[in-house]
């Protein structure tokens, strides 16, 4: 297979120190571009200004350099949330989404351009898949945000479109630089994965043996609901699932998060929670219920205030950890599953 080659942005300090020195440049140009690219987020090389010109020059000409146009940014009035639009250098556009909470600000990322898993109540899917995306698309998500707020990020959530381990080898690359000492430094414990649940990419995320969360959509639990709701799970068992979100934990000691959308009439009853609790008995886990956000493309409805209430209660009857998700940024179609693929004249 032909190796796949990286821009400037994508590429590790030491593959810099790489280029830089066959370039003839002394090595510690190497440590300098790098800073400018992932600590000063710098836009281009112009800006690199403790960089010779001539190397700026031959960088220019040789390895090209995109960082993202903010096209939009939306401002939730009820809770400060923002959503942005960006184009990226093929004219793609990408959404992501930036909130605040007590503990520190969060920024949720998008890993592809669309998705190709097609979750019947999510909107990131209706348009299919593009592309993915690359490490550095999934980086200047953060920069640009960091450069638009001037606001310190301490957490990631790979929960925006796309299905992060459809594009696996740049998301391990992007989570290995974003969390890098010489980079934004981003611990890998505030940094969280969502999946549906691609399993042999699951147990080979568990043998990086990194300390990220892993966060598995389930919204159903039997094979028969989660199959009403997820093609993916004509592929995979949710046994399967289960076992590998067991593997993840025992791999990395990491607690495994099950996200649970609820939809009216669908997956809301006591049986429900009742069949939930079973299946996910003896797992150190935390479940973390989402009031479904309607899309206009589907019927699906949100659960009754009381019904997720009383899905909660059975289970925390059975000590399980269970939260509901506060969503954020919903006025302006910025919550779980409202993000979707932008085309060009922006509709
Ligand atoms: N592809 C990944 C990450 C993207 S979605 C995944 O499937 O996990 C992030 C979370 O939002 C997932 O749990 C997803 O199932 C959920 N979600 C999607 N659409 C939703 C909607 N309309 N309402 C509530 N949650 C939704």
């Amino acid at each position: 297979m032909e190796k796949e080659s990286y821009d400037m942005k994508s590429m590790t300090l030491d593959e810099i120190k790489t280029i830089i020195t066959e370039m003839g440049e002394k090595s510690f140009r190497a440590k300098q571009l790098y800073e400018w690219m992932h600590i000063k987020l710098a836009r281009n090389y112009d800006e690199m200004t403790n960089l010779p010109k001539s190397l700026r020059e031959k960088l220019t000409k040789n390895y090209p350099y995109t960082s993202l146009r903010e096209v939009m940014v939306q401002t939730s009035k009820i809770d400060g949330t923002k959503k942005y639009l960006f184009a990226l250098a093929d004219g793609n556009y990408i959404e992501s989404v930036w909130m605040q909470y007590h503990h520190g600000n969060s920024v949720c990322i998008s890993s592809q351009v669309g998705c190709r898993m097609g979750c019947r109540f999510c909107a990131s899917t209706l348009d299919g898949l593009e592309r993915n995306l690359t490490p550095s698309e999934m980086l200047d998500q953060i920069y640009a945000i960091v450069r638009s707020t001037k606001e310190r990020v301490s957490n990631i959530v790979v929960m925006g479109t796309g299905e992060p381990l459809d594009n696996y080898d740049n998301l391990l690359r992007f989570i290995q630089m974003v969390s890098d000492e010489n980079g934004l430094h981003i611990s890998q414990r505030n940094i969280t994965v969502s999946t549906c649940g691609i399993v042999e990419n699951m147990r080979r995320l568990a043998d990086e043996k990194l300390q990220i969360t892993l966060a598995l959509s389930l919204h159903g639990s039997t094979q028969e609901k989660r199959q009403e709701l997820m093609p993916i799970a004509n592929k995979y068992a949710i046994d399967e699932v289960i076992d590998a979100c067991r593997y993840y934990f025992a791999q990395t000691g990491r607690r495994i998060t099950f996200e649970y959308s609820l939809v009216g009439g669908i997956n809301d009853t006591e049986a429900d929670a009742e069949n939930l609790c079973k299946l996910v008995s003896g797992l150190n886990c935390h479940v973390n219920l989402i009031p479904v956000n309607p899309i206009k493309e589907r019927d699906y409805v949100v659960s009754e205030h009381r019904n997720v209430l009383c899905f909660q209660n059975k289970l925390e009857k059975k000590h399980i950890n269970v939260t509901v998700r506060r969503e954020m940024g919903r006025d302006i179609d910025g919550a779980c599953g409202q993000l979707r693929r932008r085309f060009g004249d922006l509709n």
